[in-house]
């Protein structure tokens, strides 16, 4: 589509301009993390070059400026996200929030024969949280099944909730196969149960909008990485009555309403959650990975990874002994396969040398693999700096692995 301004958005990605191995750099490693705009750099520059300071501590100028625009991203996440301010708890990414839910929320909940059920395609930080405090409380994670196209066996989740399920969890848009699965669904037959509900939105938020308020999740969690802002940084977004429910995970600075040695009180959500001084340019880049996202419109992003991925699967099938892994309909721009005879750390490497990144693995979601009976695929995802132009540069040097693996 000629209207979608590809080459000005590139232009916007500082790091895109370079060569790799004397290539252009065709960068599809993205659900591993997408690469940063120059308005989130300058956004952090200039936090630390202006405002710099510890926050909701001191009186002075700049700690107030610190605080200001720290809370002012927290309202601009909100807002983003159609949450209220409170439910937007600041944390490392995805992964400490899904821990977060898992030591805070449920762990006090959990009793023996207690079931959380997940779905077979989660990505690690999804499942393990809840095997560590299963395990400590005699309860157990089922994972429900995966269809051979790679979308969720609805009817087989639904046949594994029972009086025993105790939460669910499951992910928005799977990081390996780009599966977008139905979690608005699974919200409403959790919600006719009385069941909480964790939906990990790492995969989802870059490429599809996300109305916390209507979705009704109890809690949804994301990482600023993936979304063009920083590394290390991410939210749970919680339901206020959930949030104000829990007792503090981290204990520390912040968190605190009075602390004596007789005993302490916490401060409202969701500073309760925060303890420590936090990641102030964390925030601030991603609420102007936020604003860069608003500005070039969700829709248009997500109507040019399609674009892009519906250019890309045909001459993805065409090339000789590629399976790919995740065909569900409706699926995000993600393509992972495998090609016969070939190892995938080779296909990697050879892909390397001819500018094009991806990643290789088993993308921190093994019991998927097992599934589909490889150990590791190779996978290539798209975000709203890709065009064609990056599809025919992975399948020539495709082409070209084909020929050395197989010679
Ligand atoms: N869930 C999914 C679906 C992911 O793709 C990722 C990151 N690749 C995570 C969770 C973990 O996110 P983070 O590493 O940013 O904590």
């Amino acid at each position: 589509d000629s209207s979608y301004p590809l080459e000005r958005i590139r232009a916007d990605f500082p790091i895109l301009a370079q060569m790799v191995r004397g290539k252009r750099l065709a960068y599809l490693d993205n659900a591993a993390t997408t690469q940063k705009p120059r308005a989130v750099i300058e956004a952090i520059s200039r936090y630390y070059e202006t405002s710099n300071a510890n926050v909701h501590r001191a009186v002075h100028e700049l700690a107030e400026r610190a605080t200001t625009q720290y809370e002012g991203a927290r309202d601009r996440i909100a807002r983003f996200f159609n949450a209220q301010r409170e439910e937007v708890v600041f944390t490392r990414g995805s992964t400490e929030a899904i821990n977060l839910v898992a030591y805070s929320f449920l762990r006090p909940l959990l009793k023996a024969g207690d079931e959380i059920l997940v779905t077979g395609m989660e990505h690690h930080s999804n499942i393990v949280p809840w095997q560590l405090v299963a395990a400590e409380r005699g309860a157990s994670v089922l994972a429900a099944p995966v269809l051979d196209d790679g979308s969720l066996d609805f009817e087989g989740w639904k046949k594994l909730l029972s009086e025993r399920t105790r939460f669910i969890a499951v992910v928005h848009v799977s990081n390996t196969l780009g599966t977008v699965n139905p979690v608005a669904e699974i919200i409403r037959e959790a919600q006719a149960r009385g069941i909480p509900v964790l939906v990990d939105g790492a995969q989802a938020v870059a490429h599809l909008p996300v109305d916390f308020a209507a979705l009704g999740a109890d809690f949804y969690t994301l990482s600023a990485h993936k979304l063009y802002g920083p590394t290390g940084f991410g939210c749970l977004l919680g339901r206020r009555e959930r949030l104000e429910a829990m007792p503090p995970w981290h204990g520390g600075g912040d968190m605190i309403k009075t602390v004596s040695f007789a005993g302490s009180t916490w401060a409202e959500p969701p500073y309760r959650f925060e303890a420590g001084t936090p990641d102030m340019a964390g925030a601030i880049g991603l609420a102007a990975a936020l604003d860069y996202v608003e500005a070039l419109g969700l829709e248009q992003i997500a109507a040019q990874e399609h674009r892009v991925l519906e250019y890309a699967t045909p001459r993805l099938r065409e090339i000789p002994g590629l399976r790919l892994i995740g065909t569900a309909t409706g699926k995000g721009g993600i393509l992972s396969f495998v090609l016969e005879g070939a190892h995938a750390q080779d296909v990697g490497s050879i892909l390397d040398m001819e500018g094009v990144a991806v990643r290789t693995g088993h993308h921190c979601t093994m019991p998927l693999m097992a599934r589909y009976g490889v150990s590791a695929t190779t996978r290539a995802s798209l975000a709203c700096y890709n065009g064609e132009d990056d599809i025919d540069q992975l399948v020539a040097a495709l082409h070209k692995a084909v020929r050395l693996l197989r010679s």
